[in-house]
């Protein structure tokens, strides 16, 4: 991508309202445009972000077995009214629109119940079953406070994950893969470090749910985690009755503030009971389908990787979801034809630089930006036959071959 034909262009300041850090230099270094509290457009390379952080869901997703759909925003409300879901009273962040012809629509919070819905069409035997059924979509909610950026949207994209059984053993050990895969998931991310699985309450079928908490000082969440971080559980939990069950004590926890990335839970009849997702077992016997959720919050996890490794001069992306891997500039004659030559069928691993403004004002954005390596390409580096190579993330700089440069 050249950045001189781009329409965005980096802004001295962010939305005079935008608080959080994330939104601030995400709007600043142009990957994100506010239209209002809690709903952003996401520009090019805002765009890429998300796209790599789809793919690696995606990958982890599909080798567990799981099918992508995507589904509809426009919600019916028949479904949600069958399991009570579509009362204000329930749940307090619809957003409900008025169809011309008559009657109420809802733009969808989450999708457990038009998933169920669909699903009916389509299973009706034990042979029907297991399915694993995700996609990414934008989700709507009324949120109360939207203040933290990209990270508490009132529209945002979620991956939703839907897991279907024939028996509870058979949900308990897809369960277990998809925490497995989770686990690669936030690694993959660059988050694997400082993200927890951690107990949450679990509703009335399980007895906890897991919460994927990524430390973080602004985060909306508190946790609490013991030495060796193999315990961690979220406030609700937090008490002498649920630490007695793990032979813990309230003095061995630390309290963080996290911000939490994704969930997961054991719903069994909690949603196919009431809409009557069934199947027959091999006696021919009708029976309810278990079921499990799995989410993750794509562009919260985009705000959470900004906002986290951001420093004072921008951001500072991890290569895996970094939009591009290269910043590249030429400074001189001499470097700036090299620098086309080099852009010349790379166009999807490098950000070009090649707008008509000093090399300072260029330095400065590659920092804003947060690629994770700045190329530089000048009379001088051309004269040794190498180019200046500076890692966003260390500051490190190595002089490097312009023949192993992008290798
Ligand atoms: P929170 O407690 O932060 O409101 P939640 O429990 O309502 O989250 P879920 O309904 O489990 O969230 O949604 C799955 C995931 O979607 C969450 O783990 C989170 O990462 C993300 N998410 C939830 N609400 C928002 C939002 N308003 N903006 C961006 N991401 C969100
Ligand atoms: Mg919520």
């Amino acid at each position: 991508m050249r950045l001189s034909k781009s329409f965005v262009k980096t802004l001295r300041s962010a939305p005079k309202d935008e608080i959080a850090k994330n939104g601030v230099l995400l709007s600043r270094a142009g990957y994100i445009h506010k239209e209002i509290a809690g709903v952003y457009d996401y520009l090019p390379l805002g765009l890429r972000v998300i796209e790599n952080i789809k793919g690696i869901i995606r990958e982890e997703l599909n080798a567990l077995g799981c099918e992508e759909v995507s589904m509809t925003a426009l919600q019916n409300p028949e479904p949600w009214e069958k399991t009570g879901r579509f009362s204000d009273a329930e749940v307090d962040i619809w957003f409900k629109t008025e169809v011309a012809s008559g009657g109420t629509l809802g733009l969808a919070p989450t999708h457990e119940e038009p998933m169920i819905e669909m699903l009916k069409s389509y299973v009706s035997s034990y042979k029907d079953l297991p399915l694993y059924v995700y996609q990414f979509q934008t989700k709507f909610r009324n949120e109360l406070r939207a203040k933290s950026g990209i990270m508490r949207g009132r529209e945002f994209l979620m991956k939703d994950l839907y897991s279907f059984h024939t028996t509870e053993e058979d949900l308990d050990a897809f369960y277990a893969e998809a925490e497995k895969a989770y686990a690669r998931i936030f690694d993959r991310l660059g988050l694997g470090d400082s993200t927890y699985e951690t107990f949450a309450s679990g509703g009335i079928f399980a007895k906890f749910s897991h919460e994927y908490q990524t430390l973080l000082d602004v985060g909306e969440d508190t946790i609490y985690y013991n030495a060796d971080k193999s315990l961690v559980f979220n406030k609700e939990v937090f008490n002498d009755e649920v630490l007695a069950e793990f032979g813990a004590k309230k003095e061995d926890f630390t309290e963080a503030k996290a911000a939490e990335v994704g969930n997961i839970f054991k719903l069994k009849f909690k949603y196919t009971e009431p809409l009557g997702l069934k199947y027959t077992d091999d006696s021919n016997e009708t029976k309810t389908v278990y079921m499990g959720c799995y989410g993750i919050g794509v562009s919260r996890v985009m705000g959470v990787i900004a906002e986290k490794f951001a420093d004072d001069k921008g951001l500072v992306w991890p290569e895996a979801v970094a939009p591009f891997k290269y910043y590249l500039v030429g400074i001189g004659s001499e470097g700036v034809l090299k620098a086309e030559e080099l852009y010349k069928g790379r166009e999807n691993e490098i950000l070009f630089d090649d707008r008509d403004a000093r090399p300072g004002e260029k330095f400065a954005d590659a920092e804003l930006l947060g690629i994770p390596y700045r190329v530089v390409v000048s009379d001088k580096t051309l004269a040794e036959g190498k180019a200046e190579v500076v890692s966003r993330a260390t500051g490190e700089t190595k002089m490097v071959d312009l023949n192993t440069l992008f290798v």
